[in-house]
Formats: C-alpha cells, sequence, structure tokens
C-alpha cells in the first residue's frame, strides 16, 4: 500500500494508474477507521481497479467547541486495516497541507445545509463540501463512496457534484450497524460502557418508527413523536431533533406520501450521536 501525505504526490501516483488505464474509486474518511468505513471501501474494490482512501480529521467542518481537538485517532491501526484490504493508496494530509493560510475559497451550500445537522452546526457542511472539492480535484476519481449514515452529507454531496460539475459518481452505501443495532460510528469510542447502552435507545426509537410506518402510520408528526418518546425514556439521552423530510428536499413534510428520510442527532454523555431510515426502504 503506497502512503502519500502530499498533494502533488498524490497526484502523480493517480496519473500513473490514469495512464494505465486504471478506474480509480476514492473513499473519504477521517480515520479511526470501523466496520463502515471498511464496507466502503469493499464496495470502491468491486467497481474500480485503484482503491484510494483519504484520513482527514478536517478542522473547518468542526466549530467552535465540538471535538476538533478530542477526535479519535490511531494512525498505526488504521494503516493496518487498509493494508488488510488491499487499498492502493492512502493519503494523509497535514492541516498545513490542506490549508495554506492564504486559503480563501470554500464552497457554500445553500437551502439542504440549513436543515437538520445544518441546523445545529452552523458551517458544518461548508468545511464538509470544502475538503470534498479539493479531494475530488486532487484525486479526479471516477467514484467516491459515502454512508447512508450521514444521510445529509450524502444528499448534499451529491447536490455538489450535480451543481458543479465534478463528473464524480457518488455511491450511496447502506448503514452497517453492530450486532445489537447501534450504527457503527468513530465517536461511540467516546461512550461510557453505561452510555453505550444507553445509545440502544437510538436504533430502538427508530425501528418502532420504521413499524409504525410499515403498519401504515402516515402522520409524519405521530412518527416523530414515537421517536421522540422512546428517546426521552432514557435518562442518559438528550435529543439533538428528531426530524421526518422529504429525502430529496430534506424539507420536513405532514403527510408521508412519498420518500421520507427519518433522521435524529441525539447528545448520549459527550458523544453527539446521529442515525436515520430511508422509507420506503430503497428510495
Ligand atoms: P467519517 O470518517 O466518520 O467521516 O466517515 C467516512 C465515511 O464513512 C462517510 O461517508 C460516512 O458516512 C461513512 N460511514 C461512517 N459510519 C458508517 C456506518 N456505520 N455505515 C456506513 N458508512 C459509514
Amino acid at each position: 500500500m503506497r502512503r502519500t501525505d502530499s498533494i502533488e504526490e498524490t497526484r502523480g501516483v493517480v496519473r500513473y494508474w490514469r495512464e494505465h488505464g486504471h478506474s480509480v474509486g476514492l473513499v473519504p474518511t477521517m480515520g479511526f477507521l470501523h466496520e463502515g468505513h471498511v464496507s466502503l471501501i469493499r464496495r470502491a474494490r468491486v467497481d474500480n481497479e485503484k482503491v484510494a482512501v483519504s484520513i482527514f480529521v478536517n478542522p473547518i467542518q468542526f466549530g467552535p467547541g465540538e471535538d476538533y481537538e478530542s477526535y479519535p485517532r490511531d494512525l498505526e491501526r488504521d494503516l493496518s486495516v487498509l493494508s488488510e484490504e488491499n487499498v492502493d493508496l492512502v493519503f494523509i494530509p497535514s492541516p498545513e497541507q490542506m490549508y495554506s493560510k492564504e486559503h480563501f475559497v470554500y464552497v457554500d451550500v445553500e437551502s439542504l445545509g440549513d436543515v437538520l445537522c445544518g441546523a445545529q452546526r452552523p458551517g458544518h457542511f461548508r468545511g464538509v463540501c470544502t475538503v470534498v472539492a479539493k479531494l475530488f480535484n486532487i484525486f479526479r476519481p471516477d467514484r467516491a463512496y459515502f454512508g447512508q449514515k450521514d444521510a445529509q452529507q450524502l444528499t448534499i454531496i451529491m447536490q455538489m457534484a450535480r451543481d458543479l460539475n465534478f463528473g464524480v459518481e457518488i455511491v450511496r452505501c447502506p448503514i452497517v450497524r453492530e450486532p445489537d443495532g447501534l450504527a457503527l460510528s468513530s465517536r461511540n469510542a467516546y461512550l461510557s460502557e453505561k452510555e453505550r447502552k444507553a445509545a440502544l435507545v437510538i436504533p430502538r426509537s427508530l425501528s418502532l418508527a420504521r413499524n409504525a410506518l410499515e403498519n401504515g402510520e402516515r402522520d409524519a408528526g405521530r412518527i416523530r413523536i414515537i421517536i421522540a418518546g422512546e428517546i426521552e425514556k432514557e435518562p442518559l439521552a438528550c435529543i439533538g431533533y428528531v426530524e421526518v423530510v422529504d429525502a430529496s428536499s430534506l424539507r420536513p413534510v405532514e403527510r408521508i406520501d412519498r420518500p421520507v428520510l427519518a433522521a435524529v442527532a441525539v447528545k448520549i454523555g459527550p458523544a453527539r450521536l446521529i442515525d436515520n431510515f430511508m422509507y420506503p426502504e430503497d428510495s
């Protein structure tokens, strides 16, 4: 596995692949890799001749008081996961490599960015889109892989790829969960044993909502109440948001008469966790 930390060297490796006619799949991550990331890498491996992974905890997507400094990092472990997955290239830039002192241009997100996580983390998606745009320009991949776990991020990246004509196919990958239902997340590392148990209220609340939908409930307000009511039973959980939104526009709906995304953000101890499901599932 080739490891790079400079943009120029990375471009050189990818240029060489291209000259040899290889297709390139990119999996952007912030490291502290888990089976969710691995699922993206395996999908990229199926679709492409060369697979590149980036590991970069992107400072500009964290707001003041968020967990940029304490975000979990374990480079040695990440490298061994990636070499076991036969990744061809891992790009691990420094913040200075990605953002010079004279960095003045950012990617702004309009309507999709001001709801759900965007409403609670101002500037978050501007930071995400800016770094993903930079990675797309550095790698010029054929395809890039993102998890449905971060549903709003995925929707915004798809929109960005379209609006800014990146010519990159964005591949949506399903949420990978622990056997007990908790969605895998690097931030699960923040949870104590007690908080880890309390966090199960998140998938439990979502499956209650999914059952109600499958039994014919079409009132989005009722679905929100089912989810919030279950989460509120857990004393260690504090709701950030519980929303049922149109799966494409991410605007709140009243009646569930089109594909929707039910999405939550919940603070459990020090961890802000997000989870969601689409209904119908394959929408
Ligand atoms: P992160 O390192 O948290 O920025 O995540 C990198 C990529 O992995 C993003 O596209 C995430 O949506 C995706 N991802 C994170 N957790 C999961 C999961 N549990 N299942 C599927 N994809 C995930």
